[in-house]
């Protein structure tokens, strides 16, 4: 009798455990991916990720078939789907590896309740953290809120269990249920191919999971801790978006940066690893703290007056408001769906502190936009930012975009590659054109108000105004 593997967010083989426990079983497998709108507890799949899964999807049904295996797909209310297909197929088992989002583990709890009551084998795995969220707690048995002894204790508490291999061939099931059209779900640009440059940057599967790690590895992990901060260098991992679908695992990453200290700095290694245990950390505050998905976390915020000026929330997504790295960090967004993070901590600032719209508003296009939009690592970076978080950055830390584009992109290489029309204009007024002198200007073909906007907002009168109504929702408090 047959073993339904149902794929969520894991689209992969390699180190896969719910996989690896349906091959050792020695019963044939359904393989199955179900497109389920209940899950969309979190908002629902953003456009860029609806481009991302069916590459993705694509990819799983190749390194599948390779096995002489294959993907089935179907779409509906998930319990719905796995009782028609256990009628169909007779299976009598259904594995899955588990998710930690407050929508995705109600729907789980329920399935598995139900399964169970028909006396179908239902069991779930860990692998899509390097520990489960409940396993690492303070010393009076509740969940952490700082990052730093989170980190202490993920770092003492062991190493994760290592990463199991893929197996060779997969026994499949002789009579598969029907599988939908992937083209059926309609996942991919219809209008206008937005998502033209892409593929750029992006490889969707996991084959192009392990291979920004090994080009990550090679390349730019000696002297991460130091080039991390600077969006002109490819200095980062880039595997967020395959984290995201869980095309590979946190275990085969942590692995991966074993024993390598005859080449890349130690340093270099561990503040990598501290960055993947602040995906840990956002998981196990959302796992414990399900609110922070689009709650403040700290309800003092609750009375925060935010404005709700949709010309400004426009300029923003659009990258059109004077401000160049913001600017940058917009448009890289939309025409890559990946932001640089130092640039979305910029970016969020502005739009939250500058601005003064909810960190709710741009949550919600980021989850649209990026490829790897991340239930925990969003909302809890969003909050982070407004410091309406847990361990979050006070809200009268207000960046300045000019400053921080000097610090940071000192000779505007970052700029020039996403704002063109600033391509000519020199490193001196590059993150500050609205300074320059105007024959400056002219001779870099710059009509400030035209060929690219005036600042839409002051900073130092919008930092003065964002304190005067953080403190009076502090005084109301
Ligand atoms: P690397 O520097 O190579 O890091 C490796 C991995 O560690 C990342 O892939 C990611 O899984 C994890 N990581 C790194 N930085 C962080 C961080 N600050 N918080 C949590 N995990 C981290 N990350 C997402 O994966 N999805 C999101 O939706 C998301 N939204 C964000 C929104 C805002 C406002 C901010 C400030 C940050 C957000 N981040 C998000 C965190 C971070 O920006 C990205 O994880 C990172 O830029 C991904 O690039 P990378 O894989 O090259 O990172």
């Amino acid at each position: 009798k047959p073993v339904i593997l149902w794929f969520r967010k894991d689209l992969r083989l390699d180190d896969n455990r719910a996989l690896d426990a349906a091959h050792r079983s020695g019963r044939p497998i359904i393989p199955l991916y179900i497109s389920e709108p209940e899950a969309a507890g979190t908002g629902p799949l953003g456009a860029a990720q609806a481009w991302w899964l069916h590459h993705s999807l694509e990819a799983l049904d190749r390194s599948l078939r390779k096995r002489r295996s294959r993907l089935v797909l179907a779409s509906g209310e998930a319990f719905e789907v796995l009782r028609a297909f256990i009628r169909e197929s007779g299976a009598e088992a259904v594995f899955w590896n588990r998710r930690y989002d407050p929508a995705g583990i109600s729907i789980d709890v329920r399935i598995k309740h139900e399964l169970e009551k028909q006396a179908i084998e239902a069991r779930s795995f860990g692998g899509q953290l390097l520990h489960e969220p409940s396993r690492l707690m303070t010393g009076n048995g509740t969940p952490y809120r700082v990052y730093t002894p989170f980190w202490r204790a993920l770092e003492g508490g062991g190493e994760p269990e290592p990463p199991l291999e893929a197996p060779a061939k997969l026994r499949l099931a002789s009579q598969l249920p029907k599988s939908e059209a992937l083209e059926s779900w309609k996942l991919l640009p219809t209008k206008r191919d937005w998502a033209g440059d892409f593929t750029d940057l992006w490889t969707p599967g996991e084959e192009g999971a392990h291979e920004k790690l090994r080009a990550f590895i090679e390349d730019a992990l000696d002297g991460y801790k130091e080039n991390r901060d600077y969006p002109a260098r490819p200095a980062t991992s880039m595997l967020s978006p395959h984290l995201a679908f869980g095309e590979i695992s946190p275990a085969r990453i942590w692995d991966a940066t074993r024993g390598l200290s005859k080449r890349v700095a130690a340093a270099d290694v561990v503040h990598f690893r501290k960055e993947i245990a602040w995906r840990e950390f956002s998981y196990h505050l959302l796992f414990h703290f399900p609110r922070l998905a689009s709650n403040n976390w700290n309800e003092r915020f609750d009375g925060f007056e935010w404005r709700s000026d949709d010309d400004d929330f426009r300029a923003w997504r659009r990258g059109m408001t004077g401000y160049p790295i913001i600017d940058a960090g917009m448009r890289q967004l939309w025409r890559h769906g990946w932001m640089h993070n130092r640039v979305r901590m910029i970016v969020a600032s502005f739009l939250i502190k500058d601005l003064m719209i909810d960190w709710r508003r741009g949550e919600a296009w980021f989850r649209d936009t990026l490829v790897d939009a991340d239930p925990a690592n969003n909302a809890a970076s969003w909050q982070w930012v407004a410091g309406s978080g847990a361990d979050a950055s006070p809200f009268f830390r207000i960046f300045n975009p000019v400053l921080q584009g000097e610090k940071f992109d000192p000779d505007g290489k970052y700029v020039r590659s996403y704002v063109p029309e600033l391509r000519e204009l020199g490193a001196k007024y590059i993150h500050r054109p609205f300074e320059a002198p105007r024959s400056m200007l002219d001779e870099a073909g710059i009509a400030l108000g035209q060929t690219y906007p005036k600042p839409i907002v002051d900073h130092a009168l919008a930092r003065n105004r964002a304190l005067a109504a953080y403190n009076a929702t502090r005084d109301a408090a």
